[in-house]
């Protein structure tokens, strides 16, 4: 018996929720696996209800369960609220309360999806497969911060803040990651300009010692930002802190077709861990049917993959991820092809998962 929480959280969050649990139960139906799911609420509807983004119940719940499924928070009716009362905040504390560090975001072009690209087709022929590593728990989303008044205005701050063992760990993942994929990490930083950076190269190299299978490169976060899009073939793992992180999977979910396609999970060394797609609320499309439920369903393999080691399990949904592109199902982000809603795309990757 698996133990499932669910945070289905605000926006598109709970349309691609729906169609990522209806996936888990086809599959475990078909293996045979065993889930106890259980929803707690989070990000806005929290803040609505019980006027905190991640309220007790929820954190109990999300503590005493093997993995985690969150939907995406966050929206309008709660941008006035102050920083640390905001859905987003919900969910810094989320990962920091599960411990999750190692953030694992793959990027890869289907070859059937070659078209939404904003890439050029030259650049996309030897295809796209890069798994970005960021670091989550550490950095300036959690280093000091504040706002102060002084004579011309206010002064506002966020501090960088890295210490050797929380760089050591997450390039431990992405060494061991590459040891299974390519065998090439690019660490991204900006040792040209930030102390914070510079120890970042450091502790990368000196765990670069113990994988000397794996090649070490770094790059400026400026110039990879860049290099995504006019090379994006020459990656294979780029290991990176919070921020960076942060920005370049968005540009490397744009240049795969669709930030509705890129799922993640969040691990911190053991079975528990926390899967969401990267994309947000996404307000300007929530109620209306077409959200792509793709990256949710490609996360939920993520989580029988890292956290049950249900490897058959995993490539099923993946395979009929693949196999419904193939075909030419499309949400309408993924451009021309059959048009299918949030739900239509749920129940096609249903039907492929059964059989
Ligand atoms: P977003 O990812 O929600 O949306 C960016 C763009 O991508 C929008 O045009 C949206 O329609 C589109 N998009 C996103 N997901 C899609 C999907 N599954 N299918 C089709 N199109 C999709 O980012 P944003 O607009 O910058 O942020 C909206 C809200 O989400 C904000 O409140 C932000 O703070 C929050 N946010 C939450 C998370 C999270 O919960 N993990 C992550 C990022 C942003």
């Amino acid at each position: 018996m698996y133990k499932v929480a669910i945070l289905p959280g605000d926006g598109i969050g709970p349309e691609v929720i729906k169609e990522g649990l209806k996936v888990l139960k086809a599959v475990g139906e078909k293996y045979n696996l065993r889930f106890e799911i259980k929803e707690y609420p989070f990000g806005g509807e929290a803040i609505d209800k019980y006027g905190d983004p991640y309220p007790e119940e929820t954190k109990n719940g999300c503590l005493s369960s093997d993995a985690v499924l969150l939907g995406a928070v966050g929206g309008p009716k709660w941008d006035r609220l102050e920083g640390n009362k905001r859905p987003e905040a919900g969910l810094l504390a989320l990962r920091k309360s599960l411990k999750v560090y190692a953030n694992l975001r793959p990027a890869v072009l289907y070859p059937y999806l070659k078209k939404a690209s904003p890439l050029k087709d030259e650049l996309l022929e030897k295809g796209i497969d890069i798994l970005i590593v960021r670091e989550l728990t550490g950095g300036i989303y959690f280093g000091p911060k504040g706002i102060e008044p002084i004579d011309s205005g206010f002064r506002a701050y966020d501090m960088e803040v890295y210490e050797t063992h929380e760089i050591e760990r997450i390039a431990v993942i992405a060494f061991e990651a590459a040891l299974k994929r390519k065998r090439k990490v690019t660490s991204v930083d900006k040792a040209n300009v930030l102390e914070s950076s510079r120890l970042w190269r450091k502790t990368v190299e000196e765990v670069a010692k113990r994988y000397p299978e794996v090649e070490l490169e770094h790059m400026y976060v400026d110039n990879c930002a860049m290099q995504l899009v006019k090379n994006p073939t020459q990656f294979d793992v780029i290991l990176t802190n919070n921020m960076f992180g942060d920005i370049l999977s968005d540009e490397a979910a744009q240049i795969v077709g669709s930030i509705g396609m890129l799922p993640s999970a969040s691990l911190r060394g053991d079975k528990v861990g926390l899967y969401e797609p990267i994309h947000g609320s996404a307000p300007d499309i929530a109620g209306k049917k077409i959200a792509n439920p793709l990256a949710t369903i490609l996360s939920v393999a993520m989580m029988l993959q890292y956290s049950f080691g249900e490897e058959e399990a995993a490539q099923d949904i993946r395979k009929a991820v693949e196999r419904a592109l193939e075909e030419g199902f499309r949400t309408a982000d993924l451009g021309e092809g059959i048009v299918l809603s949030t739900e239509e795309m749920g129940d096609k990757i249903v039907e492929y998962v059964k059989g």
